[in-house]
């Protein structure tokens, strides 16, 4: 059977890591400690919401977010009372209708949804709780940074039941492009000066997700929003020293012996050389298994290391490596959907020994058990 197994500890110290780090700039303008709000959308990034948030709870953490209305419905259905923030703005009635009666701080982006959480609000006459998106360069979400003039007439025009509790931006591309982020942040804080000069309470602000998080503390502001790094993975070089928390574990249900020029897997990619033992793994792309492999190519030294890898790969077949029983085996043969075959030739591997593959947490098929050890 596959499960995915998170480390509870590993968990505990990215979360000393993150907390650490949120004290650079703390306390921020307000005298207050930098926020951390902890983003669960993705199904907690693949390592299941409930478990995920509950365990994060206990840790002290009291403000999450998420990118959908139905992960909002989710969080609530499986009883969290804590504040939630709904990332994404829309302009669906029934949909604002749902976040409100489910107490979820809705995200209010456009005309057309601020618009709508009017009527909303005098329909209902009842407090509404909202933040201010501002698109800074992103072009998903948001009001258009220079736009000033919708923006501020449509915020004046918010019902007053309505309270902003915040304002923010999302970085397009925090990982890689330092000057863009930089970029998108003197936008925001222009905007901010703009409605504040207008007199507008923009509540707290935030701009960071784990890049830049990590990054820029000068940009921390009143709170952050972090997912990716509380799981351990970043894709760029960082000294924060997070540890990856989830890894795959699966087992070996079937060994045999194949004699010598014997075809492994899809393609006909690979031929035994002489008579080979091999394991059989149940575990493949389906569970998030080696997609990491050609990922980091966000600097162009990583784009160039991935094409000398590629060039050297086409000539000497790459190498894929999988930790059975705490043995360092080769992969054989293309990585299959739901399989992976390993070669066992001279070692003491057994049917039912555990095998352990890196995983982008994230693409884990959902179907799969998720515990916390
Ligand atoms: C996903 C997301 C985050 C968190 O991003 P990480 O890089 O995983 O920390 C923050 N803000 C928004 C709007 C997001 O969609």
């Amino acid at each position: 059977m596959n499960k995915v197994i998170i480390d509870k500890q590993d968990l505990v110290h990215n979360i000393k890591k993150i907390k650490e780090h949120s004290k650079i700039n703390s306390p921020d303008d307000n005298g207050n400690p930098v926020k951390i709000i902890v983003v669960i959308k993705a199904n907690a990034y693949g390592l299941d919401l409930k478990q995920y948030t509950q365990f994060m709870i206990d840790q002290g953490f009291d403000f999450f977010a998420v990118s959908t209305v139905e992960e909002a419905l989710e969080f609530r259905n499986l009883g969290f009372k804590q504040k939630l923030l709904m990332l994404s703005s829309t302009a669906i009635k029934e949909e604002i209708e749902e976040l409100v009666q489910n107490d979820i701080i809705i995200t209010i982006g456009s005309r057309e949804s601020a618009n709508i959480v009017n009527e909303i609000a005098k329909e209902q006459n009842k407090k509404i709780k909202a933040h201010i998106k501002i698109d800074t360069g992103f072009g998903r979400y948001g009001f258009i940074y220079s736009n000033r003039d919708e923006m501020i007439e449509t915020i004046k025009l918010l019902d007053s039941n309505i309270q902003i509790e915040g304002t923010f931006t999302h970085f397009s591309n925090a990982f890689y492009d330092d000057k863009y982020t930089k970029l998108q942040f003197q936008r925001f804080i222009d905007c901010i000066e703009v409605l504040k000069m207008n007199n507008i309470d923009t509540g707290i602000l935030h701009v960071c997700n784990s890049s830049a998080f990590v990054k820029f503390p000068q940009m921390h502001l009143n709170a952050v929003r972090i997912g990716s790094a509380f799981t351990g993975r970043l894709s760029f070089q960082n000294n924060l020293g997070l540890k990856r928390i989830a890894k795959l574990e699966s087992q070996v249900t079937e060994i045999k012996t194949l004699p010598s020029k014997f075809n492994i897997g899809y393609s006909n990619i690979y031929k035994t050389k002489k008579e080979t033992k091999i394991a059989i793994i149940p575990s493949g792309y389906i569970n998030g298994i080696n997609i990491e492999l050609g990922q980091d190519t966000f600097r162009p030294i990583d784009k160039l290391r991935t094409i000398v890898r590629a060039t050297k790969n086409a000539f000497k077949k790459q190498e894929l490596y999988v930790d059975i029983a705490e043995q360092k085996c080769r992969i054989l043969g293309r990585i299959g959907t739901f399989h992976v075959i390993a070669d066992i030739t001279g070692k003491d591997i057994k049917i039912g020994d555990k095998a352990k593959f890196n995983i982008n947490n994230i693409l884990v098929n959902p179907n799969i058990q998720r515990e916390y050890i």
